[in-house]
């Protein structure tokens, strides 16, 4: 069994959703007491918040990648950045590192791909839904993401700030997430991306009546998948 590495704290909220999903995991597939071989370095997110609203991502990407570095020492043998948003550092993270990371975009697109559709909704933070880092991975897959309205955009990332990255799961924001998702799905989306790993907390697949792609369930499992093949 490979040792994963998981970069997490970003927030911690969705980082427990991780370690629980491939501890699960791994005892579904090899039962008895079985577990997994993990280590979990859990950052301070305010710290992370602070560069990325401050539009330092190069500072951002020196702090992961001593993240990253210090997993390597520890034994890791491959790394899982638990947040989209984040990848938009990889190369960087990457640099400090020789053990590989698994992009969080393309163990989603390959599900995607998997189940036939070429065009999704995606939910993410601002970061993930505006800029060209996450979307442009995806499309390279022959994938056609489409992203919520401006204003839409604006109250998807905020609850993602100021709830679920504070552990706070409204209605009201289910209610409004959904909102946006049966507009995605009007606009032609024949599936949605949940590309922050909070949103799995707020919104199950029963609210949806087509395909969703939960990117800490997919990522955390093709974390296993790795972990575990021979
Ligand atoms: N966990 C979130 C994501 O998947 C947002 C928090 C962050 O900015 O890293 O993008």
């Amino acid at each position: 069994m490979k040792v994963i590495g998981l970069m997490g704290g970003m927030s911690w909220e969705s980082s427990v959703e991780y370690y629980r999903i491939i501890n699960e995991d791994v005892k579904r597939r090899l039962g008895g007491l079985h577990s997994a071989k993990c280590l979990l370095y859990s950052v301070d997110f305010a710290e992370i918040e602070r560069y990325q609203s401050d539009d330092d991502w190069k500072q951002a990407g020196e702090a992961l990648g001593d993240v990253a570095h210090s997993l390597e020492k520890g034994g890791a043998d491959f790394l899982v950045i638990c947040t989209n948003t984040m990848h938009k550092v990889i190369g960087e993270i990457q640099k400090k590192i020789s053990i590989p990371i698994l992009h969080i975009a393309d163990a989603t697109a390959h599900q995607i791909k998997e189940q036939g559709i070429n065009s999704v909704g995606l939910l993410g933070t601002r970061y993930t839904m505006e800029q060209d880092f996450y979307k442009s991975r995806l499309e390279s897959n022959d994938i056609k993401v489409m992203v919520p309205k401006d204003e839409e955009r604006e109250i998807v990332n905020m609850i993602i700030y100021e709830e679920l990255c504070l552990g706070k799961v409204q209605a009201a924001s289910r209610d409004f997430y959904k909102k946006v998702i049966h507009g995605l799905i009007r606009d032609g989306a024949e599936g949605i991306i949940l590309g922050c790993t909070e949103i799995g907390l707020l919104i199950k697949p029963e609210d949806v009546n087509v395909p969703l792609f939960d990117t800490t369930n997919i990522h955390a499992l093709e974390a296993v998948n790795i972990s575990l093949k021979k």
